[in-house]
C-alpha cells in the first residue's frame, strides 16, 4: 500500500513519542480538551534498560493530578536514601527524607508501567489519540508530517508538531536545528544481576579509583550499569568477559557467585553517555521538549524528571492557545526560556559528576573518601542539596494546565 492509499489525518497537535515526555504532554493537553494525537514508533512501551526512577518532584505532579493513591498501588520499590560504597568506605550522596514534597522518597517503577499508566488515563479524554507502530519519518513544514505505519505511509496535518522522540530525534534533525554537544568521557554497561538474600542492603553505587557499578535494586534482581571510559567497548570486548567479571567483582565482591550469569555479550546493552542541547528548540509549527531538545547523562538519575518537568511547562504555556487555535513562535520560545535555565544547572551538575566523581579511568585518589563525600557525611544536612537536585530539580514545574469542562 503507497501513502495515497491512507487517508490524512487532521488535528491540533501532533506529539512525535510516546516516551516520558510524549506521553506527559499528550495526557495534559488531551485533559485540558486540545485534540492530540502522539505517535510511538513501538509496538509496545515494554524496552529494557530506559530510565525507571519517579523522582518526589513527579509524584508531587501526580498529586496535583489526583492519581497518586492509584500510581502508588503499582509495584514500586521506594528509597529514602542513596549510599554508595567510595573505595571501600559507605557513604550516604542524598537523603530525600527532609525534601519539601509529598513523598519523601524516589520511586523505582519500570518505565514501561509508568507510560502504561498514563497511556490508561489519556485514553479517557475524547481528544486524545495514540498510535503505536507509527513511525515519524518526515516534516514537511507545511503543516504536516509523514508517519510509517503498519500498513503503509500517512501525513498527519497539525497546528503544531511536539517533537518528544529522544536523543536520536527525527523532529530536531529534521526540523534543522542546531545540536550542541557537550560532551561525555564515560559510556555506561547496562545489565541484569539476580539479587541474592542477604545481599548489602540499599547501596547504590559502588566507586573504586575512578571505576563506577551502579546497583538498582528491582525486588528480585539488579539493574546493573557499569561506567567504561568513552569508547573502550571495543577494548573492553578484546580483554573478554572474564575481565569485565574481574572489574565488577572487584567493585562488589558479593556478585562473585553469580557474575557467570553474564556470559554473552548480547545480554549486556551499550549506552553511548551524551550530553547535549539544542540551541533553539523550536521553530513555527514545531517544538521538540525532552530529550530530543536536551539529551541528559544518566549521571544522576534526572533525565526523566526533566522530561516530564517540560511536558508541565509545554502544557502550561501552550494548552489554552492550542484550544484556542494559536500557537505563535513567541509562544514556543517561551517554553525554551523557562526550561532552558533548568536543562543547563543540570547538564552541569553531570558534566561535574563525570569530571570529578567518575571518569571511568583509573584515579590517583588512593583509598580515601573524596572530598565532597567527606563533606556530606560531616554535615549530614548537606546531603539534602543532592537529594534535591535529583529529587526535584531546579525550577521545578506544577499544574496549571487547563481541565477541559
Ligand atoms: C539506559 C538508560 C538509563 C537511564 N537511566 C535513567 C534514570 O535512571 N533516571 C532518569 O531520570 N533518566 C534516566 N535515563 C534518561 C532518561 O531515560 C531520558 O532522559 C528520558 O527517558 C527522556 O524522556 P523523553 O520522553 O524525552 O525521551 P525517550 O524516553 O527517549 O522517549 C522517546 C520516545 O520516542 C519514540 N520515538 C523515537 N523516534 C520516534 C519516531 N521517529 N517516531 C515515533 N516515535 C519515536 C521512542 O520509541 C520513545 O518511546 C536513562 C537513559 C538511558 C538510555
Amino acid at each position: 500500500m503507497n501513502m495515497t492509499d491512507l487517508p490524512e489525518l487532521r488535528t491540533s497537535c501532533v506529539v512525535a513519542g510516546g516516551g516520558p515526555a510524549g506521553m506527559l504532554t499528550g495526557f495534559l493537553l488531551a485533559r485540558a480538551g486540545v485534540n492530540v494525537v502522539v505517535l510511538e514508533k513501538h509496538a509496545d512501551f515494554n524496552r529494557d534498560f530506559r530510565g525507571d526512577t519517579i523522582h518526589p518532584s513527579t509524584l508531587d505532579l501526580l498529586h496535583e493530578l489526583g492519581l497518586l493513591d492509584e500510581f502508588l498501588k503499582l509495584p514500586h520499590q521506594e528509597v529514602l536514601a542513596l549510599n554508595g560504597v567510595f573505595n571501600g568506605h559507605v557513604a550516604q550522596i542524598a537523603d530525600f527524607s527532609r525534601l519539601p514534597t509529598r513523598c519523601k522518597f524516589l520511586a523505582f517503577m519500570p518505565q514501561w508501567d509508568f507510560l502504561n499508566f498514563f497511556a490508561a488515563k489519556a485514553q479517557r479524554f475524547p481528544s486524545f489519540t495514540l498510535h503505536m507502530q507509527h513511525e515519524v519519518i518526515d516534516l514537511l513544514f507545511e503543516g504536516n508530517r509523514v508517519t510509517k505505519t503498519p500498513e503503509g505511509e500517512r501525513d498527519f496535518r497539525a497546528d503544531l508538531v511536539i517533537g518528544a522522540d529522544g536523543r536520536h530525534a527525527i523532529t530536531h534533525t529534521r526540523g534543522g536545528f542546531e545540536l550542541r554537544e557537550f560532551g561525555a568521557p564515560i559510556d555506561v554497561l547496562w545489565m541484569h544481576i539476580s539479587k541474592h538474600k542477604g545481599d548489602p542492603e540499599n547501596r547504590f553505587g559502588f566507586f573504586r579509583h575512578g571505576k563506577l557499578l551502579v546497583l538498582i535494586d528491582r525486588d528480585d534482581y539488579y539493574q546493573a550499569g557499569f561506567v567504561i571510559p568513552k569508547g573502550g567497548i571495543d577494548e573492553l570486548k578484546k580483554r573478554g568477559l572474564l575481565a569485565l567479571h574481574g572489574e565488577m567483582i572487584a567493585l562488589a565482591p558479593f556478585l562473585e557467585n553469580r557474575i557467570a550469569e553474564l556470559n554473552d555479550w548480547s545480554k549486556i546493552k551499550l549506552l553511548t553517555v551524551q550530553i547535549n542541547r539544542l540551541r533553539k528548540w523550536c521553530r513555527e509549527g514545531l517544538l521538540c521538549i525532552g530529550d530530543s531538545a536536551h539529551a541528559m547523562s544518566p549521571a544522576g538519575g534526572v533525565g526523566i524528571n526533566l522530561a516530564l518537568q517540560d511536558a508541565v511547562a509545554t502544557a502550561n504555556l501552550l494548552a489554552a492557545k492550542l484550544k484556542a487555535g494559536h500557537v505563535s513562535l513567541a509562544d514556543l520560545e517561551q517554553v525554551q526560556r523557562r526550561r532552558e535555565w533548568p536543562t543547563r544547572v543540570i547538564q552541569r551538575m553531570q558534566s561535574f559528576i563525570h569530571r570529578h566523581i567518575v571518569t571511568g579511568r583509573e584515579s590517583k585518589s588512593g583509598d580515601s573518601l573524596p572530598l565532597i563525600l567527606r563533606l556530606l557525611q560531616w554535615f549530614p544536612a548537606l546531603r539534602s542539596l543532592p537529594a534535591r537536585l535529583v529529587g526535584i530539580g531546579p525550577r521545578p514545574e506544577h499544574i496549571h494546565s487547563p481541565i477541559a469542562s
